[in-house]
């Protein structure tokens, strides 16, 4: 078994070199995703042993715990924090105001044959080290249980990192279909793994509310359950306590993770519909589907109510309370305002406000909740719709119509911040290849993802600092079991984190799939099912 892990280092001493490398000629040992920003091998190895301990300054003692619980299990070393055995090597990691121009997420990585060093301006930053630190032990490391007849060896490198986004995310839709804690935090470990920061949780829309609301029992009551005539696995229903994304959202931060709730409004709002039907154009009655399809009913609230803003600003109020991120997303996509054109109560209001047409309706809409959102310390994010019908300067655009990147432009250069998450290269829950209804590419493969420039095309000169990022969105109507799921998420999910962390001069396919091979034991050890295919 030994000889196996040794391969890859016996590469590394034949290609041993000196100097960053060249765009694309990441050591064939190195087989680190997201590729680091520079890497120097040098010869030689560390090799973690009984003896090995761990050093780290007060300030930064929880990020020495978390390595030591990262490395402890597998290897079966104690790993003493602060209690240097002296002629025996260490792994230091240590906060530098020197390494400010690295950001808050960047760090440096040095190894030699006694001494591991993270250094970073931030904790952020060494959590980020922590993991590039995992990734060159053999993947065994990741196992639970001590695993025997390991050499816990890994290369002496200089490693000086940092990510091209601020933002490196993936949507999880809880809507359609309910995905659990556990579930939840396998994916937060593993986005951790490949340094993805953003969770953004999917909690409402037609197919069910999933979040407890205390002034509004009625919402997990009913409408977290599919209507018992479509006869639905019960697992596919359910919603989260308060306690339980408390748990979550601790669980999220301690590895570098922001989650961001959306609350879906005006459209995608049928199940609220199906508890409150009042807030509808027609106050009809509304069942909730679990597919989306089935007999029409309203989906969207009527923007001439005012109990509609009643019950959204006290549901946002308890989001507000109980989710620290500085987002809140509000939704707005896909709202048919058909009904809307017909209702006196939105008519009145379009004549009252001095709109013009249904449009401004909706962007009045998202307007009014924004200052809501605003009056609370937050921001408001929302689908790439909210640009229609006039765009609030403060709000932040997620544009998922891919083709339409004129949307991007236009919201970029009037100053607001957009979030890259196109159908053209980053919907999971389209297919690999092959036709798709309603879908207009031919597949999103691994490649295609990985070929991903969001500054590309018409966006090639556009202000950079308004791409806060990329985020890749799973919806879940059709793969609603776990192992559909992370198959429709993994790899694809491993090209975007070096699309949104790896700067494009140093992206490069060959290279990426060589490496992707060795990370496919990382998801096995990491309990992920993933679609085995280069392509
Ligand atoms: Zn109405």
């Amino acid at each position: 078994m030994k000889l196996i892990f040794l391969v890859p280092f016996l590469i590394i001493s034949l290609c041993a070199m000196k100097g960053p490398l060249t765009a694309g000629e990441a050591p064939k040992g190195i087989l680190i995703i997201p590729m680091p920003g520079e890497i120097t091998v040098l010869n030689g190895t560390f090799v973690m042993n009984g003896k090995t301990s761990i050093q780290a300054g007060q300030d930064i003692l929880v990020k020495a715990e978390q390595l030591r619980a990262y490395l402890s299990p597998a290897s079966g070393y104690m790993l003493p924090i602060n209690k240097i055995i002296s002629g025996e090597n260490l792994i230091e990691l240590k906060l530098s105001n020197e390494l400010s121009s690295l950001g808050e997420e960047g760090y440096k990585l040095n190894i030699t044959n006694q001494k591991v060093l993270i250094t970073a301006y931030k904790i952020t930053g060494i959590f980020w080290g922590i993991q590039t630190l995992r990734q060159l032990f053999p993947n065994e490391i990741l196992r639970e249980a001590e695993v025997a007849g390991v050499t816990w060896m890994i290369p002496c490198v200089n490693i000086v990192d940092k990510p091209r986004f601020k933002w490196r995310g993936l949507m999880i839709d809880y809507s359609r279909t309910f995905w659990n804690t556990r579930h939840t935090k396998k994916y937060i470990d593993a986005m951790a793994f490949y340094k993805m920061n953003r969770l953004h949780m999917h909690l409402t829309d037609d197919q069910g509310w999933r979040l407890q609301i205390d002034k509004y029992p009625e919402l997990t009551a009913k409408a977290s359950k599919f209507d018992t005539i479509y006869h639905e696995p019960k697992e596919r229903e359910g919603f989260y306590s308060k306690d339980d994304i408390r748990e979550l959202v601790r669980y999220a931060a301690a590895k570098n993770i922001e989650i961001i709730p959306e609350i879906e409004m005006p459209g995608h709002t049928s199940e609220v519909l199906s508890v409150f039907p009042g807030l509808s154009c027609t106050g009809e009655l509304v069942s909730i589907h679990p597919n989306g399809k089935g007999k029409v009913n309203a989906k969207e609230f009527c923007a001439g109510k005012e109990e509609t803003f009643t019950l959204l600003q006290n549901v946002l109020s308890e989001v507000i309370e109980l989710f620290p991120s500085k987002y809140v997303h509000i939704g707005g996509d896909e709202c048919d305002k058909a009904r809307w054109e017909k209702c006196p109560f939105d008519q009145k209001r379009i004549k009252d406000e001095g709109l013009k047409d249904e449009n401004e309706l909706q962007s009045w809409f998202v307007r009014r909740i924004e200052k809501f959102i605003n009056s609370k310390g937050k921001k408001l994010i929302g689908w790439d719709e909210i640009s229609q019908g006039g765009l609030s300067k403060s709000a932040t655009v997620m544009f998922w119509r891919g083709g339409k990147e004129k949307i991007v432009l236009d919201a970029v250069n009037q100053g607001n911040d957009v979030i890259m998450t196109p159908t053209s290269h980053l919907y999971f829950d389209y297919p690999y290849g092959g036709k798709y209804t309603d879908y207009p590419y031919n597949g999103i493969s691994t490649e295609r993802v990985y070929a991903y420039e969001p500054c590309s095309g018409i966006l090639k000169n556009v202000n950079p600092e308004h791409i806060l990022g990329v985020q890749a969105n799973f919806w879940s109507h059709i793969d609603r079991t776990e192992p559909r799921m992370d198959r429709q998420i993994f790899p694809r999910l491993l090209s975007l984190a070096e699309v949104g962390w790896t700067e494009s001069k140093n992206r490069n396919w060959d290279n990426f799939s060589l490496r992707l091979k060795h990370q496919y034991k990382s998801l096995d050890f990491l309990n992920i099912y993933y679609m085995d295919t280069n392509n």
